[in-house]
């Protein structure tokens, strides 16, 4: 029998085995809504951020044989420049997956169940990737600190001694959800000195590329980042670079793992290819992206971040509204801006959105409706921010905030 079972909203569930070709054509075309046009926005979210057209374009070029001559040239030159941004000798292997797989790669290629691995976190993303860590069935002590700020070297000294032995140390680099940069070469030195063995892991997925991370010098084990940030392509690829200290636990740790599995990875690199078939287009995006990146030079990109970062934190004091982050360790790819008393942040947002195509971030848990986030990482010029910053002052004076004050009732016109 054919069991057709039909819901409200047009979808059928159908058992194929058993249903005849009659009564295939008896269900009805799915009710979709219409395709529209992308639109044109400024896109000032910390992730995915704008892409150069450019670096577009490339997507749309034709697919090739994912184990041929030409994919091994493209895999050649992405490392050697991904070596360079990340500051490293070691492999840097590529995965198809978004930054969340990169915490999770990091995780089950170095540790084994039961290991006491010590989290600093300083905001939602430190908080999941220790999350993942417990998930999988790792010991974890949090040495957490409140949003806003960066993680205290002499406290996580105190605790580190306090929570000895541990295998392990899970840092963020750049916290989105605060507009916060740790200071990880201070943090990766003291761990090293309380800890030689340790395995220090840093979550550099909106820093890499924007903000100087130097992962040997810096004698960090482990570093990853995804595409969709700094790097100015789509979303869809992870990188993560492992030293030799990295390695030797790798060849200890039991995690299960398949596709994140670095041997098998890097087995594959050097042999010009990916064990899996690889999204042949984005490493055709992120092929010129890396270029464009060496082209502008690593410190000049840095220098423009800097010069971003600090073009947004003077325009956003200057329109009378105040910052998240502690002045010592504001970000420099996001800032998180305080919504004054009685703005209703949603409203704003979509205002911003619908009217201005300014499209910014709003926070995540405790900080929803209390802070936006506006990002400044990877294709972005002043320009661009100049405009959103400019439509966000004048939304908020229809809202009736002027010069930090917000006047009873407002001047809405929506
Ligand atoms: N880590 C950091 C620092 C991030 O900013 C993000 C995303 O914004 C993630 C991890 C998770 O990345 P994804 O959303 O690509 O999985």
């Amino acid at each position: 029998m054919v069991s057709v079972k039909r819901r409200e909203n047009t979808m059928t569930l159908v058992q194929y085995a058993t249903t005849t070709h009659e009564q295939r054509m008896l269900i009805p075309l799915p009710q979709v809504e219409p395709r529209v046009t992308i639109p044109h926005q400024n896109l000032r979210i910390p992730g995915p951020t704008p892409v150069p057209p450019a670096v577009l374009a490339e997507l749309a070029r034709p697919m090739i044989n994912h184990r041929g001559p030409e994919f091994a040239a493209i895999l050649r030159r992405v490392t050697a420049r991904l070596q360079y941004i990340f500051q490293t000798t070691s492999p840097v292997l590529t995965f198809p997956a978004s930054g969340t797989g990169g915490q999770e790669c990091a995780l089950v290629n170095l540790f084994s169940p039961g290991e006491h691995v010590v989290a600093i976190t300083i905001g939602h993303f430190g908080n999941r990737f220790a999350q993942i860590a417990e998930r999988y069935g790792l010991q974890v002590s949090r040495i957490a600190f409140p949003w806003g700020e960066a993680a205290d070297s002499a406290i996580v000294e105190t605790r580190l001694h306090e929570l000895a032995p541990y295998r392990g140390v899970l840092l963020t680099h750049n916290e989105t959800s605060t507009g916060v940069t740790n200071d990880i070469q201070t943090l990766a030195a003291l761990i090293r000195r309380h800890n030689p063995d340790a395995l220090i892991v840093v979550d550099a997925v909106s820093s890499l590329g924007c903000i100087p991370l130097e992962m040997d010098a810096w004698e960090i084990d482990v570093a990853f980042t995804a595409s969709q940030k700094g790097l100015m392509c789509p979303p869809g690829l992870m990188m993560l670079a492992a030293g030799p200290r990295a390695w030797e636990a790798n060849a200890q740790a039991s995690l299960p793992r398949f596709s994140f599995d670095w041997a098998s990875v890097r087995k594959a690199l050097e042999q010009g290819h990916h064990p899996v078939t690889p999204p042949v287009s984005l490493f055709y995006a992120l092929d010129l992206a890396l270029e464009m990146i060496l082209a502008e030079g690593l410190e000049v990109v840095f220098a423009r971040h800097q010069h971003l970062g600090d073009y947004v934190r003077r325009h956003v004091r200057a329109i009378g509204l105040r910052l998240l982050a502690d002045p010592a360790h504001s970000s420099n790819t996001v800032t998180a801006v305080r919504v004054p008393e009685g703005i209703d942040a949603k409203v704003l947002l979509n205002t911003l959105r619908e009217r201005d195509q300014v499209v910014l971030a709003g926070g995540q848990e405790h900080l929803s409706g209390k802070i936006l986030r506006i990002a400044h990482m990877g294709y972005c010029e002043v320009c661009d921010l100049f405009t959103a910053l400019n439509c966000l002052q004048v939304r908020l004076q229809e809202l009736g905030f002027h010069n930090g004050k917000q006047i009873e009732g407002g001047t809405s016109r929506w």
